[in-house]
C-alpha cells in the first residue's frame, strides 16, 4: 500500500457569499469535484469543500467554504469569515436584485473579513443569456469603484469557473510573496 504524500506549500480558505439561490453551492461543486447536481437541496450547516493546485510552482489547499443556507437569515457568523483571504462574491445574471446587494456583502466582507481580502465579484448563470437582467457593463463599472476583479461564469456549463477560481488564488498567493 503506497501513501501518496503532497507537500502543501499553502492553505487558502475562500468564502463563498452572496443572496440565497444565485449558484454558490454549484459554483463550488463545479470547482471541487467538476459537478453540477441537478437535484440539489439546500442544507443548514456550514460546509467547506477542498481542491489543491498549483499556482506558480506551490501546492495551494484552497478551502472553500459555502454559507449552506444562512444567508437566508442574515445570520452569516463572523467564524465563517474569520481567516478567510479571499472571496467570491456571487450574484444572479438574471437576477438584478441579487446584483443590488452586492455592495450590502461587499460591507459584510469588509467588516468581519481581513482588510487585504481578495473580492472576486461573480455574475452567475452567464449560460441564461434570454433573461439578462443585470448588464456585464454596470458589473465591470461596480467592481472598478470597489477594487474588485470581476468574472461571470456559468456553474451548469462550467464557463469560466475555473479561471475565476484560479485568477483569485493567484492574487491571493501574490500577496503572500
Ligand atoms: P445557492 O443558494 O446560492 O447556493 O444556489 P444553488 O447553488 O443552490 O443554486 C440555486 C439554483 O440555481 C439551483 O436550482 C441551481 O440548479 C441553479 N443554478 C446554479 N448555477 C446555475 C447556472 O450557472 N446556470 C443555471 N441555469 N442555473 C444555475
Amino acid at each position: 500500500e503506497e501513501e501518496v504524500v503532497e507537500k502543501i506549500d499553502y492553505v487558502f480558505k475562500v468564502v463563498v457569499v452572496g443572496d440565497s439561490a444565485v449558484g454558490k453551492t454549484q459554483i463550488l461543486s463545479r470547482f471541487a469535484k467538476n459537478e453540477f447536481c441537478f437535484d440539489s437541496k439546500s442544507t443548514i450547516g456550514v460546509e467547506f469543500q477542498t481542491r489543491t493546485v498549483t499556482i506558480q510552482g506551490k501546492l495551494i489547499k484552497a478551502q472553500i467554504w459555502d454559507t449552506a443556507g444562512q444567508e437566508r437569515y442574515r445570520a452569516i457568523t463572523s467564524a465563517y469569515y474569520r481567516g478567510a483571504l479571499g472571496a467570491m462574491l456571487v450574484y444572479d445574471i438574471t437576477k438584478r436584485q441579487s446584483f443590488d446587494h452586492v455592495a450590502r456583502w461587499v460591507e459584510d466582507l469588509r467588516a468581519h473579513a481581513d482588510s487585504s481580502i481578495v473580492i472576486m465579484l461573480i455574475g452567475n448563470k452567464a449560460d441564461l443569456t434570454d433573461s439578462r437582467a443585470v448588464p456585464t457593463e454596470d458589473a465591470v463599472e461596480f467592481a472598478e469603484e470597489q477594487g474588485l476583479f470581476f468574472s461571470e461564469t456559468s456553474a451548469l456549463n462550467g464557463d469560466n469557473v475555473e479561471s475565476a477560481f484560479i485568477r483569485l488564488l493567484e492574487e491571493v498567493h501574490g500577496m503572500m510573496v
